[in-house]
């Protein structure tokens, strides 16, 4: 018997949920809100913890235009003068899989085509099917239609405004001040890109292209010295090397948001006018320039109610600054998949969901907490990390200790580990 699974979102959460159930043998169907008439265009730093999932579900790096990320090199915005730089030019040795960046419409595409979308035997996909009620007891969603679909399992992939998240937070208690409620972090995001011929006819462009080093790079504000006043740029190329991703993190610019990209183009160029010359002629470059707000929640005391599970930004939402959001969202999935496997009767769904909180949640909550810090300041949040530890983790409080934390990690290992011992 195969089980009857129901996805709500097909983000990257929802859809490497999806392939990785589907591969082991499962029925799908996904439920999602959108057309995807308004895919995001922008990119996404995949680290070897997310990379070795995706390898293992047959994800093709070529035909996703991956790019090889080899450094992580900090700058001075103002002066380009070198900080610091992390070689991650031996990951594929060190982790057994490597970095690379990658387009968000590049990576759901692929995802999409391992998911054998709508094939004969493959994963449903119901566009514009919003869900907005999840009976957790019953494993029954309702659709924005009024139509009822129900399942053996459900799962909650609808991302930081997750209808699910709401329904596991119910169970915690939390009716008021709830754990699960995201909160403003008074910081915003200017995200675009910029096709690198454009660059390279560009003086400022050229050069600049010649002097970064190959890989990510993080140009960061001097005057921000604290987390609410953070200010940075992070620059790294998608689309085999044919796109340059832009993403500038700011303290929220107040008042109501622009009404369009030109108008938070010229927030883009007050809120960075005192960087290097050349890093300004660069941003006056972008077009279609968007913003995101950012929020964060504290880490949910559970994943799971009845036949319901949250996974992603549903489950634990993070701030950009380990570009781990997605790492995390496809550790889940591949996670799922390795768990349920040769499960074949609902009664054993419950047990395996135990497990699967116990491979997930300590080890998110840690990553949860060292996304609302940039690099090199994980010792400010030592103590609430602390209460997320495991036996046979070391604590991430350096830059160092927090790549080989998040990047060398298994889960597949850790899910065979929890499958042995229980
Ligand atoms: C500026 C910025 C930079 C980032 N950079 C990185 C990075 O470099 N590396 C990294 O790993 N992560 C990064 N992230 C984080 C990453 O984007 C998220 O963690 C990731 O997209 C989460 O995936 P998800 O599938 O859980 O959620 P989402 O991508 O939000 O997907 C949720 C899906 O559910 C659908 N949905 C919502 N509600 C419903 C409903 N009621 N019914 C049906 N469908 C619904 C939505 O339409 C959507 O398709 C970044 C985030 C930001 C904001």
């Amino acid at each position: 018997m195969t089980l009857r699974i129901i996805i709500v979102g097909a983000g990257i959460a929802g859809l490497t949920a999806a392939v990785s159930l589907h591969q082991a043998g499962h029925h799908v169907r996904i439920y999602e809100s959108s057309a995807f008439a308004a895919e995001v265009g922008a990119a996404l730093n995949l680290a070897p913890n997310g990379t070795r999932v995706l390898q293992k579900l047959g994800f093709d790096i070529q035909r996703a235009r991956c790019v090889s990320i080899q450094n992580w090199d900090t700058v001075d915005g103002t002066t380009l003068q070198q900080i610091a730089c992390q070689d991650l030019s031996k990951a594929s040795e060190r982790f057994g899989a490597s970095y690379v960046a990658v387009h968000r419409v590049d990576l759901h595409e692929e995802l999409m085509r391992l998911a054998k979308l709508n094939e004969p035997g493959g994963v449903e996909l119901h566009l514009s099917s919003r869900v907005v009620r999840i009976d957790a007891n019953a494993g029954q969603i309702e659709l924005i239609d009024g139509r009822l679909e129900e399942a053996d399992l459900i799962i909650g992939a609808d991302g930081i405004r997750a209808v699910s998240r709401m329904v596991i937070d119910g169970l915690a208690g939390n009716t008021s001040a709830s754990t699960g409620a995201a909160i403003s972090t008074g910081l915003s995001a200017f995200r675009f890109l910029v096709p690198t011929e454009f660059l390279q006819t560009n003086g400022a462009g050229k050069d600049l292209l010649q002097w970064k080093k190959p890989g990510a790079t993080l140009l960061g504000d001097p005057n921000s010295v604290t987390t609410e006043q953070e200010r940075h740029l992070m620059w790294y190329p998608c689309r085999d090397g044919n796109v340059q991703n832009f993403v500038g993190i700011h303290p929220t610019v107040p008042g109501e948001p622009p009404e369009s990209p030109e108008g938070f183009k010229e927030q883009m160029l007050k809120e960075f006018a005192h960087f290097h010359p050349q890093v300004v002629e660069i941003l006056k470059l972008g077009n279609d320039v968007k913003c995101w707000p950012l929020f964060h929640t504290e880490p949910l005391p559970t994943w799971t109610r009845g036949k319901l599970v949250v996974i992603g930004d549903a489950a634990h939402p993070m701030l950009p600054f380990g570009g781990q959001g997605s790492n995390q969202a496809i550790e889940d999935g591949g996670a799922l998949g390795m768990l349920l496997e040769n499960v074949h009767d609902v009664s054993q769904i419950t047990a395996r969901l135990d497990l699967f909180e116990k491979v997930r949640r300590r080890r998110a909550s840690r990553v949860q907490i060292l996304s609302t810090v940039r690099a090199n300041r994980e010792s400010l949040v030592e103590n609430e990390i602390q209460k997320y530890m495991e036996k046979n983790v070391s604590l991430p409080n350096s830059f160092a200790t927090r790549v080989a934390h998040d990047a060398g990690f298994d889960v597949f290992r850790r899910c065979q580990e929890v499958l042995l011992t229980g």
